[in-house]
């Protein structure tokens, strides 16, 4: 069900209408777990009750909670022992010894020499946030349900309590469920809007429990206003210098001022530090399994180096796609239809989750070894390639963990592509 803004939901009694614009005692849905599939109602504009879920120190948290091992000790995962890479996470006890999000191993290690550095592995935590997901269906309906990150979730309350204190009291029972479905930590913002929901959270980690209300939203007030969606280090500075360094003080800034600085962004930014949030659950589309491309050739082809050359670009084309979707992909299939019309095709698994054009293109090549000869005889007409088990990109930006390969700047170079052509840069993988 799509939601329109200023609104909230309430079960449908019957088909009596006449509640439909009034406040009603809303009884809280959580309790009654199989009203799930109830028809609901918008309700006009009234009081609204998010919640921003978030794992602790969530890649860390699992690793201990899976490693006896790691716990209590300094952990940071991404990046191998005395190799390149990036901190992902780190544990509270690695944070505090100074390590942080962002660093180098290196650097982290020399911070803090017994660091103990462990792989990430993102399917292992994205099927965690998936349980989260699923969990939550049993205090509120799935469209009222927002996946934000890997470790980060909204839920809108608005239409299954009446007031912060039931807020509060489902908040502690997802809190619960948590910790009993997965033994995992996750900290909760309470608020009236998405913005001070996520900035909730902030206040109170690990374990938290936080509830921003129009009455005390000092708290909100008093964080500095980097802490806001959108405001980066240049936006930081450029407000440090018109004497805005909090919240408090972004929202009882002068709007024209902003608006003269920042434009409409000015605008928008002060409407979220005053609580003026009108934003919604944002629904994600359903989630990819696969993704495939044809291409029929106008000319039969049958030389190994035609071949190759087609399903290279079959396969960047694969990745670019994969890419723009944040997504990596477990295997691949190869196809071909030759001139007679008889068809081969063939699925590997690839060595580790990828969106690489020079790996799809090696697993290619090694399916193409099959087709070779047939290829030679019959000719083909056309090739089609598909990966499958696709999973959230949680790789580091610059090393892949599996091979101990520079990653290259696909993502860079997709942009250039999608601006200057497909022509404009090519990667040079061997052929
Ligand atoms: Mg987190």
């Amino acid at each position: 069900m799509q939601l329109h803004s200023s609104s909230y939901f309430i079960p449908r009694e019957g088909n009596d209408f006449s509640n439909l614009f009034k406040r009603v005692r809303i009884m809280p849905l959580y309790s009654f777990p199989h009203i799930k599939d109830m028809n609901f109602k918008i309700l006009s504009h009234d009081k609204r009750f998010f919640v921003h879920i978030d794992f602790d120190a969530f890649f860390a948290q699992v690793e201990q909670r899976d490693n006896l091992k790691l716990r209590g000790k300094p952990v940071s995962v991404g990046g191998m022992e005395g190799k390149k890479g990036i901190v992902m996470t780190a544990s509270y006890e690695a944070r505090a010894m100074g390590v942080d999000t962002g660093m180098s191993v290196v650097e982290a290690k020399r911070i803090c020499p017994e660091l103990i550095s462990v792989p990430c592995y993102g399917p292992k935590y994205e099927a965690i946030m998936l349980n989260l997901l699923e969990a939550l269906k049993d205090f509120v309906p799935e469209d009222c349900i927002e996946q934000y990150s890997i470790d980060e979730c909204f839920a809108d309350l608005s239409g299954v309590v009446k007031n912060f204190y039931e807020a509060t009291k489902v908040a502690n029972d997802i809190k619960r469920k948590v910790r009993d479905l997965e033994n995992l930590t996750a900290s909760i913002g309470l608020s009236y809007n998405k913005t001070f929901a996520k900035l909730a959270t902030k206040l109170q980690k690990p374990d938290g429990l936080s509830v921003v209300t129009q009455e005390n939203k000092d708290k909100i007030y008093s964080m500095p206003a980097n802490k806001l969606w959108g405001i980066g280090r240049r936006i930081e500075i450029r407000m440090c210098t018109l004497g805005i360094k909090t919240i408090g003080e972004l929202a009882a800034a002068n709007e024209r001022l902003l608006k003269k600085e920042f434009g409409i962004n000015g605008i928008i930014f002060r409407k979220l530090a005053r609580g003026e949030d009108t934003s919604e659950i944002v629904l994600k589309e359903k989630k990819e399994k696969s993704l495939n491309h044809y291409h029929t050739l106008s000319e039969p082809i049958y030389k190994s180096e035609d071949v190759l050359k087609e399903i290279r670009r079959i396969g960047e084309y694969i990745c670019r796609k994969l890419r723009s979707k944040d997504l990596t992909a477990g295997y691949m299939h190869l196809s071909v239809r030759f001139e007679n019309l008889t068809y081969a095709s063939h699925i590997v698994k690839l060595p580790f989750f990828t969106n690489d054009d020079r790996e799809i293109f090696n697993a290619a090549v090694k399916i193409y070894g099959k087709f070779r000869k047939p290829c030679e005889e019959m000719k083909a007409r056309q090739f089609g390639m598909g990966v499958y088990d696709l999973h959230l990109d949680t790789r580091e930006c610059n090393l892949n963990l599996f091979e101990k390969k520079i990653i290259l700047p696909y993502y860079a170079l997709d942009k250039l592509k999608s601006k200057y052509g497909e022509s404009i840069i090519r990667v040079g993988i061997g052929t």
